[in-house]
């Protein structure tokens, strides 16, 4: 039933402005909102919600999601109800339709009962309705102001509520990044309110959340437009992060003295407790940085931030607390010091730099003891492991492009030849710096790792993989060695074939708890085959120099921003969706 109804909702064409609102539309958009031309997708949203269709827009931070709904909301007579995870992105939203002359109101949990009544008899008394255009509520109100339904319910049935935006739709998903409990009342919704349209919008892209969203929601099937989500003006790379700590802080250092003099950046990192680590250590370095973290207090946290804004501070180093609403043009870097929990969470911590579509990059550092640190932590997760995986997939990927493995992640369709040789492997294949390692069989290293794995076990000992690398080369206790000589490989490849066993599950972690964390330990993995085993070396290398990625992507993307490629619209053509609930797209790895 769902996927009739939904093939006809996308093989329609909702780009045309003959509908009857098309031309109030077309007025307030130039006269309210002073904007001349629709960015990708905003027209289709628009159709399709003024055609009371129930709708998700996917498209990155900074495309302008807000004005899908905001521009129908003064289109029409009624409320339009947005709800939305973050009081200052609200309070924003506010101060800028306000200013727009647009009447608008924020309902909180900390909102002063005078207001509150003023939102109450808006709601209530229908001459008055007309007189109110986007009320912006927090989930949390919602879900626990039974006045605030009631009202609700009183406009609805004077038929003078219009639409339910949801911002930040992927909050309502615990398979998401962001997942808000109170986001789970919004289910109820479509049931009290079935004539009402609902319009999502969010930036994150994976199937699986924006099936269960659809879901959460009880919008199943509902039509998903697709704005394009390659960010041609980002460059991606993956350099190897050395053993030992100081030579990390060193790195980091010259990174930021060096490679990103005088450009403003992020460094992500894991713990709140590697935030201060890594401060200090740059500090003595003389970088000029500052820590991000949840557990500092807000007016901290700000503080932080606004240094960071006016460029008194060159990076922050961030835990992923320092994510939603952050809105600076001219970040020129995020650094990843250790992996992010999934592709997911990478590409969102990216997706912050190069706002202003001028060139600008991200760097991960890779080690395979980086693995650990993530898959202890997220094994408990539903998807956790697999995410995880994903992640490091990316990282220990030898012979695709890094976009490449975005795409198959994510919803859109675009391949390596929209990366214009932006991250590291196209660029090193184009200019053939280093010759692409040859595809290794490596069957009899598996059966040795296997061999080693069993010996241990003989002794009652269990290894992690990095005591397990060690016994392979021959390092550590003697008894774990076996007596035949170490591998004839570089030990850092070495490390990539136990990464991919691993992710591969032809070796499996097996973790255990101890008193005070969780040790990952490596045992036969449930993959495990006899037949032979064809591995493609990563070529994690040093990144070209800035000014040369500068010139490639000026030479070829001469375009502002608001203007999509050419090379882009013609491969991302399947921009309208639909996501069924099929258990296929439920295994949507690569
Ligand atoms: P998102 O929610 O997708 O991250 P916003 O809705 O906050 O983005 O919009 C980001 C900025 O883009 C806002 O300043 C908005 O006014 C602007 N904007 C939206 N649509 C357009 C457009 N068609 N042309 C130019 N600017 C736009
Ligand atoms: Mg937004
Ligand atoms: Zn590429």
């Amino acid at each position: 039933k769902y996927l009739e109804q939904s093939n006809h909702l996308a093989s329609n064409d909702w780009s045309q402005e003959n509908y009857p609102w098309s031309n109030k539309i077309r007025e307030n958009l130039q006269s309210v909102f002073k904007i001349q031309t629709f960015r990708s997708q905003q027209l289709e949203t628009i159709n399709v919600t003024m055609s009371k269709i129930d709708v998700i827009l996917v498209a990155p931070t900074g495309c302008g999601k807000s004005l899908c709904f905001q521009l129908p909301a003064i289109t029409e007579a009624g409320v339009t109800l947005v709800v939305s995870p973050l009081i200052s992105l609200m309070e924003d939203q506010l101060h800028g339709l306000r200013k727009k002359g647009i009447s608008a109101e924020l309902l909180s949990m900390s909102t002063d009962s005078e207001t509150v009544n003023r939102i109450h008899r808006f709601l209530n008394d229908a001459d008055l309705s007309n007189k109110l255009k986007l009320l912006y509520v927090t989930p949390e109100r919602m879900a626990k102001s039974k006045r605030l339904m009631s009202a609700l319910q009183k406009c609805y049935q004077k038929e003078m509520l219009e639409r339910i935006a949801i911002d930040e739709v992927h909050c309502c998903s615990i398979l998401g990044h962001d997942f808000r409990p109170d986001y789970k009342y919004l289910g109820t919704l479509k049931s009290l309110f079935p004539k009402i349209p609902i319009i999502g919008v969010t930036a994150t892209a994976s199937r699986r959340v924006i099936i269960d969203v659809q879901k959460m929601l009880n919008i199943r099937g509902c039509l998903v437009l697709n704005a394009p989500f390659n960010r041609p003006n980002l460059f991606y790379g993956v350099i190897e992060k050395p053993n030992e700590n100081d030579a990390v802080y060193d790195l980091l250092s010259n990174l930021l003295k060096i490679r990103y003099k005088n450009k403003s950046g992020i460094i992500y990192t894991f713990s709140i407790k590697d935030t201060e680590t890594l401060v200090s250590e740059l500090l003595q370095r003389d970088c000029k940085v500052r820590a991000y973290h949840a557990s500092l207090e807000a007016n901290q946290r700000s503080k932080v931030y606004q240094k960071w804004m006016m460029n008194e501070i060159q990076a922050v180093v961030a835990t992923i607390a320092f994510g939603l609403g952050i809105d600076k043009p001219d970040v020129r870097f995020v650094i990843h010091h250790v992996m992010s929990k999934s592709i997911e969470n990478f590409y969102q911590e990216t997706g912050r730099c190069g706002r202003d579509g001028k060139y600008a990059e991200s760097v991960l550092l890779y080690k395979l003891g980086d693995i650990f640190k993530i898959s202890t932590m997220t094994f408990v997760e539903t998807n956790g492991l697999q995410n995880a995986y994903s992640m490091v997939g990316y990282c220990i990927n030898g012979k695709n492009c890094r976009r490449d493995i975005f795409s198959k992640f994510f919803t859109e369709v675009w391949s390596d030849k929209n990366c214009g040789k932006m991250c590291d492997h196209c660029s090193f294949n184009s200019r053939s710096r280093k010759i692409m390692p040859p595809v290794t069989n490596i069957t009899s290293h598996y059966r040795t790792l296997l061999r080693i794995i069993e010996n241990a076990r003989g002794m009652d000992i269990k290894l992690t993989a990095l005591k397990l690398v060690d016994a392979w080369f021959h390092k550590g206790p003697t008894k774990l060695r076996l007596e035949i000589s170490p591998p004839a490989i570089d030990r850092n490849l070495g490390e990539q074939i136990v990464a991919f066993l691993i992710i591969n599950h032809f070796l499996e972690e097996d973790f255990h708890y101890t008193a005070y964390n969780t040790i990952s330990y490596i045992k036969k993995g449930s993959k495990s085959t006899q037949d032979e085993i064809d591995y493609q070396p990563s070529r994690i290398c040093e990144l070209p120099l800035v000014t040369e990625l500068e010139d490639i992507f000026n030479a070829s993307h001469s375009r502002s921003y608001d203007e999509e490629p050419e090379s882009h619209l013609s491969h991302a053509t399947k921009k309208q969706r639909i996501f069924i609930d099929d258990t296929d797209s439920l295994n949507d790895s690569f």
